[in-house]
This record gives structure tokens, sequence and C-alpha cells, in this order.
């Protein structure tokens, strides 16, 4: 059994990035959600959503509907536009009429690629929040900041920015997702210490800003080469609720096995 305490659900989240045409979507869907079967996975214990290209979910939301497969899903990303002249964007509203759970904001390939500012991010976490579905805030100091001692300070400054506009109420009831940068997809990951002192400072953010009751009860999540054999230990921090996974989550053993990390060894 997941053993968190906190009250909490724990969330495990794969990003499936630019992979995946949408006939490999639905195959990588049914062969998750055996393999959780097989292990009669508890999904009110460990939440479970995927993220997959735009040109996949009306694919996966056609299998999760049709099987009644209690996997979320969501998108990678959303416009900060209601509708209209924004030729390549997708709408908050389309994204809800698929049944998307959840929508990623913010994540730092945006960020570094696509120029996102915090305040884009902000627009893009309330007009989620708008239409329905919950925004994965995602935060993460590059190597330079790790490096001058600058990570906390630069994390809850991106938090504080990148929640603009949003009240207490709706706060609560969001993810951030802390990623640092110099661990995506590099096989570098932040130790369960160094990944707690960071998820914990961006709680007590959250409480000096929107109060202890956000605080308390806001998801707060690690991204950075999250495997199988570093989920464990990331788990046993107090303020660690659930990882963003990129590259494991595209094996469905690899991200089975983190959705179901209290079976795992603590290494
Ligand atoms: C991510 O894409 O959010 C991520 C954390 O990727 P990876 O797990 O591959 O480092």
């Amino acid at each position: 059994m997941a053993d968190k305490t906190s009250g909490r659900t724990p969330l495990m989240a794969g990003n499936w990035k630019m992979n995946l045409n949408h006939q490999e979507a639905v195959v990588l869907v049914q062969k998750l959600a055996w393999t959780l079967a097989d292990k009669r996975h508890d999904y009110s214990a460990v939440e479970v959503a995927i993220f997959p290209p735009y040109t996949d979910i009306r694919s996966v939301q056609t299998l999760i509907d049709a099987d009644r497969i209690p996997i979320k899903y969501g998108a990678q990303n959303v416009s900060t536009r209601e509708n209209g002249a924004y030729t390549g964007e997708v709408s908050a509203s389309m994204l809800a009429k698929l049944g998307c759970s959840y929508v990623i904001v913010g994540h730092s390939e945006r960020r570094e690629h696509y120029g996102e500012t915090d305040e884009w991010v902000a627009l893009k976490a309330k007009i989620a929040l708008k239409h329905g579905m919950t925004p994965i805030v995602c935060v993460g100091e590059g190597l330079a900041q790790r490096r001058e001692g600058n990570h906390l300070g630069f994390c809850t400054d991106q938090v504080d920015r990148s929640l603009g506009g949003l009240t207490a109420t709706e706060v609560a009831g969001i993810v951030i997702a802390y990623e640092p940068v110099w661990a995506i997809g590099t096989g570098e990951t932040a130790t369960p210490q160094d990944a707690e002192e960071v998820c914990a400072g961006i709680r007590q953010q959250i409480e000096t800003s929107y109060g202890g009751p956000a605080a308390d009860s806001v998801r707060i999540l690690y991204g950075g080469s999250v495997k199988p054999n570093n989920v464990a230990a990331l788990m046993t921090e107090p303020d660690i609720d659930g990882a963003l996974v990129g590259g494991a989550s595209l094996h469905v053993d690899d991200f089975a096995a983190i959705c179901r990390y209290y079976d795992l060894p603590v290494l």
C-alpha cells in the first residue's frame, strides 16, 4: 500500500513529450492498463495520469472511455487565448471537451525553446482552471542557480509569479512540479534530500502567500530522471507527493513500477 500520511493522494504523471503517434499511444495505454490491472492497482491510492501529444488525445479518450480505464490524461500545453485567430494554438475549452483532467503549464522545455514567461504560465494556469482542468505548474532552477546556491529562491520566485492571479482556493487544488532543469532527460537526479529541500520551500512559500489550508492540500511533484531505481526514496520525503516522469513514462514496465513505488526497495 502507498504509505503517505499527508492525506494528499500521490500522483504519477507521465509526460510523453513529442513521442508516439495516435496508434502507438493506444498500444501504450492498453499495455499500461493491463499491467496495472494485473497488479490490482488501486487508482484511488495512487493516481496515474498520462500526457500524450495533442494529436493522440482523442484516441486515448476513446480507449479510456470505452474500456473504463481509470487512468487520467491531459495535455502538455494550452493556449492563453479562448479562441480565434491564433494559428497553431489549442484552447482550454477544446481540451476540456476531450476529457482532459490536467494540463502541464510552464514545462522547462517550453520556457527554454518557446520563450514562455512566468506571466504566460500564470495565464495558462488560470485558463485551465476556468475550464475545469487542473494545471500542473512546472518550476525549476538551471545549473547556474544550483551552483550559486540560489536554487530555492529562484524556484519560489517562479512559483509566486507563475501562480499570479490565482485564489487560495484555486492554489489548493493545483499541482506544482519541481523539476530542476539540469536533471531533466540527463540521467542526473536530485538526491531525495535536495528535492525535498525545494519542495518543502515551495510549500512554505504557498503557506506564506495563500495560507495553511492551500499549503496542506497543494500537491508538489518532483521531476527529473525519475526511474524505478530512485522513485521509492524520493517518495519517502514528506513534501514530495508524486513524480512528473518523462523518458521512463514511455516504457510500460518502468512507468507501471513507478506508479507502484511502494513495492520497490528504497535504494
Ligand atoms: C519531464 O519531461 O518533465 C522529465 C522530468 O523528463 P525525464 O524524466 O526524462 O527527466
